[in-house]
């Protein structure tokens, strides 16, 4: 019955009648496989399988008007209009398959995109820190777990280990750098449970972030170690966006001025600090994962963006939803 509402909604056009003025929508993507479940452990709920993520680039394609963030970010700086019914796509995180699998659709359909890069994650060869923690809470074989407050957790069903585990993403989400691996290397150690070694091959390398840069496509950081910037340091926040900025630069040899702030736990994950602080660095544009579209006038250095469900007949409701001004 929901669907039949959305879909009559939809043909009547009425979502369309009420679009405020010119918008952009940026799209949040993580990853594209052909067998999502088989990360669901690890990655859980962020892979869309290459076959929906080809619809949904077919529907941009042919019912909206892809564009570059360049694009986007220039016209809200020069005071340009943004042209109707724009959409960005995006992709956080810097695993391979944003090159071996997205991009090959991406550049067959002629979408361009910006990937934001975890440096630490690239360098190491390591996956962002809640897929670590997760893949730990999920296959532990222990029946509880203490965290560093001394309050212990069951760890008896499904639900209670997700409990657990969003407790500890509070908790690491906190940390940056060496105090973040140390948080994690550490619950790995208590539940006698850490991801695979050949799971870390999910992860880019430099070599594939040029692949992406040499193809027209746009790289940015995401970045040191994927901490929650609005509750780390202030030193720690500098370090986070600065010393991405300078390794992927150094390596792609090209400028990087564009920049994603991780949301892996508690709200809010930017604030006016790291604003300034990100403006100071030298970045151009940064965006979040407060949902809703880009509109003329906005703060380029906190950028909305929409989350994309699952299939191309979601992504045209969240789409069609999100330029009638509607929060999705
Ligand atoms: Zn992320």
């Amino acid at each position: 019955m929901k669907e039949l509402i959305k879909k009559t909604v939809l043909a009547s056009g009425v979502l369309r009648l009420v679009s405020p003025d010119a918008s952009a929508a940026i799209l949040m993507y993580h990853s594209v496989l052909s067998d999502p479940a088989r990360y669901a452990d690890s990655l859980g709920g962020i892979i869309h399988s290459q076959s929906e993520f080809r619809a949904q680039m077919e529907l941009l394609a042919r019912d909206y008007h892809p564009v570059s963030l360049d694009e986007v970010v220039h016209k809200l700086i020069s005071g340009g209009s943004l042209s109707k019914r724009s959409v960005v796509v995006t992709f956080d995180d810097g695993y391979a398959d944003n090159y071996e699998v997205a991009m090959p659709i991406l550049n067959q359909i002629g979408i361009p995109a910006t990937f934001y890069v975890t440096v630490d994650c690239v360098e190491k060869r390591k996956l962002p820190w809640p897929s670590r923690l997760r893949f730990a809470f999920r296959s532990t074989k222990l029946p509880t777990w203490t965290d560093v407050r001394a309050k212990t957790w069951d760890l008896g069903t499904p639900d209670s280990r997700e409990q657990a585990y969003l407790a500890s993403c509070d908790d690491c989400c906190q940390r940056a750098g060496a105090a973040q691996e140390e948080f994690v290397a550490t619950v790995e150690d208590q539940l006698q449970s850490r991801v695979p070694d050949e799971l870390t091959s999910l992860m880019m390398t430099y070599d594939q972030a040029r692949g992406l840069a040499h193809n027209g496509h746009i790289v940015g950081s995401h970045t040191m170690t994927h901490p929650n910037m609005a509750h780390i340091t202030e030193r720690d926040a500098a370090v986070e966006l600065a010393e991405s900025k300078r390794h992927l630069e150094a390596e792609l040899k090209i400028p990087v001025p564009h920049f994603s702030y991780p949301c892996p736990a508690l709200t809010p994950h930017w604030s006016e600090r790291t604003r300034s602080q990100s403006r100071a660095v030298g970045y151009g544009s940064a965006v979040t994962t407060n949902g809703g579209v880009v509109r003329s006038g906005d703060n380029p250095l906190s950028l909305k963006r929409i989350r994309p469900t699952k299939t191309a007949a979601g992504l045209r409701w969240n789409l069609e939803c999100a330029f009638a001004g509607r929060i999705v």
